[in-house]
């Protein structure tokens, strides 16, 4: 083969796999995690702050599992758009229940379970408030953050998850890791006092909802960026290989067209982790968190070692780039 074609070859290679296959990115999930702790009220803060290690490395584990449990995959987004055209998503039943009597469950695993899914997570984390079970409440706060964070990612809620069905294949990890690692230090993260939640359900809808509206502008504005930059891509080295990605003019570009979209849905997003951790700690009646104490369970059923291993070895099960 012509070095042309090769080096054509792992152009395609390169741009086909993300640069970062993560929901917003491991550093994005991390850093949503550990700002939503300072939203806490006192009452709360002081058994968050002391475990904010695992708070924020625990944000990740949602990702990993993913290479280990099929349906997980599946929890990280919903194709709104494979149900409803436009806004508001009012044909779509915001209950569990009644959306598997509409579509089935087959068709629900299929396009994704999102916002139905980190709706389980209340009642989940308020029985872990009663119990005063710090393992659970740390163990769920941290999946809760890294739900409600994905939620906020506009590439979360469509079928055109990674630009694939119109020829922007990329925008994926371009939008929530590239652009955030980029330009994440320039962002205010602070967000103000967790708020009580009184319908945690809707509210998650409203959420989503923001996203999807969002998708087309995300799309838009992209092929508006490459219309000036044709030549979007740079070679990053890396260790001994290297790997393509949009190079930093680009990115600006394209950052400037989105006017802190970016910024806006990282900060809505901490700021509903925080409330919801704090709502769920309201409903299961402001028990005292003072002398609880972050201890594995003793049968070790922690995923996070588990899912680490397994991580390290092996391949993403289901669909990836979310
Ligand atoms: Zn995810």
């Amino acid at each position: 083969m012509s070095r042309l074609i090769i080096s054509n070859i792992l152009f395609i290679i390169l741009i086909l796999i993300p640069s970062n296959i993560f929901s917003w990115g491991f550093k994005a999930h991390k850093d949503i995690n550990n700002a939503a702790v300072f939203t806490l009220p006192k009452a709360m803060f002081g058994f968050y702050k002391k475990n904010i290690d695992e708070i924020t490395e625990r944000a990740v584990n949602a990702d990993k599992r993913r290479y280990a449990i099929a349906e997980e995959g599946c929890r990280h987004y919903l194709d709104a758009d494979q149900y409803e055209k436009s806004l508001p998503l009012d044909t779509i039943p915001h209950n569990w229940n009644d959306a598997v009597k509409k579509y089935t469950k087959d068709t629900l695993m299929a396009y994704g379970i999102l916002p139905w899914y980190l709706q389980l997570f209340r009642g989940k984390l308020i029985k872990a408030f009663e119990k005063k079970d710090a393992f659970q409440i740390i163990k769920l706060s941290a999946d809760i953050g890294h739900y409600a964070a994905d939620l906020h990612v506009p590439l979360h809620a469509t079928k055109n998850y990674n630009g694939q069905l119109t020829n922007q294949i990329g925008i994926h990890s371009l939008f929530e890791s590239r652009m955030y690692e980029l330009f994440s230090l320039d962002y205010n993260l602070m967000t103000g006092k967790a708020k009580y939640i009184d319908n945690i359900n809707e509210t998650i809808w409203e959420r989503f909802s923001q996203s999807v509206a969002a998708v087309d502008s995300v799309f838009l504005l992209e092929k508006l960026a490459s219309a000036k930059f044709p030549n979007k891509y740079v070679l990053n080295s890396k260790g001994t290989s290297s790997e393509k990605v949009y190079n930093k003019e680009f990115c600006k570009y394209y950052n400037k067209l989105l006017n802190g979209m970016i910024e806006r849905r990282i900060k809505s997003a901490i700021d509903l982790v925080g409330s919801l951790w704090y709502s769920c700690w309201v409903d299961a009646g402001q028990p005292d968190l003072q002398n609880l104490k972050f201890e594995l369970p003793e049968n070790n059923d922690d995923d996070k070692n588990i899912f680490q291993k397994i991580f390290d070895r092996s391949k993403m099960l289901g669909r990836d780039d979310e």
